[in-house]
């Protein structure tokens, strides 16, 4: 299984920084957007927790930080996601319509929606947990819908003995053992590393 690794979470800091003096640097969330809308109807969410920068970012660069409490279950509800993903997707369109189509001033749109997204994750990463930010993200709400029913983990009920390690391991705090249906699961792996039992798969 391909695993995320601390190395993309540079990309990061490269589009938020450098992209301040050189805009075209934004236009890397471009080839994101694409990569996650080809990815999500068939693996749902898996590109958040293989490919994704800012998933590297706070997995390994934030959370030494982090103060690694429970996400809030509000985070994870539609009502708050919804709002957020049509703000923010209304934001980026409306600063798109004013840039006449000048290259600089479209990749700057990206490059500011890069540093307001990576601050919000920055600041939820530490005060709360490091993967709290992807609870919420626009991102993760649109690939959720395009395919959250897909590439399930599957639970052998037989194999386990309730150890909650699973849990515990995971990044986005889901009852791993006990809901078949995880739509916010990032099929990152890390449930079935830490099960002793060899109870889970995909
Ligand atoms: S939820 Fe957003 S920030 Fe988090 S890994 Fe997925 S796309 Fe990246
Ligand atoms: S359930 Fe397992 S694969 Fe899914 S996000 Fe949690 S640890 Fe990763
Ligand atoms: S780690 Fe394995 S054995 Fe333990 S609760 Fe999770 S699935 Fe069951």
């Amino acid at each position: 299984m391909l695993k995320i690794t601390p190395y993309l979470g540079i990309i990061v800091i490269i589009v938020s920084i450098g992209g301040i003096f050189y805009p075209k640097l934004g236009y890397f969330l471009l080839l994101v957007f694409a990569s996650l809308m080809i990815i999500a109807p068939f693996r749902g969410r898996w590109f958040c927790g293989n490919l994704c920068p800012r998933g590297s970012f706070v997995d390994f660069w934030l959370s030494p930080l982090s103060r690694r409490l429970k996400i809030p279950s509000q985070f994870r509800s539609m009502r708050i996601r919804v709002p957020i993903f049509i703000l923010l997707m209304g934001f980026m369109i409306f600063r798109i319509i004013n840039t006449e189509g000048l290259v600089d001033r479209i990749g700057m749109v990206f490059v500011t929606l890069c540093i307001i997204t990576t601050s919000i994750a920055i600041l939820f990463g530490v005060i709360i947990a490091p993967r709290a930010w992807c609870s919420f993200c626009p991102m993760g709400t649109l690939q959720r819908t395009l395919g959250g029913r897909k590439y399930q983990l599957k639970v052998d009920k037989e194999r386990c003995i309730d150890c909650g390690k699973c849990q515990k391991a995971c990044p986005m705090q889901l009852p791993v053992n006990e809901i078949l249906d995880k739509p916010d699961c990032i099929k990152c792996g890390r449930c079935i590393e830490a099960c002793p039992k060899q109870a889970l798969s995909f």
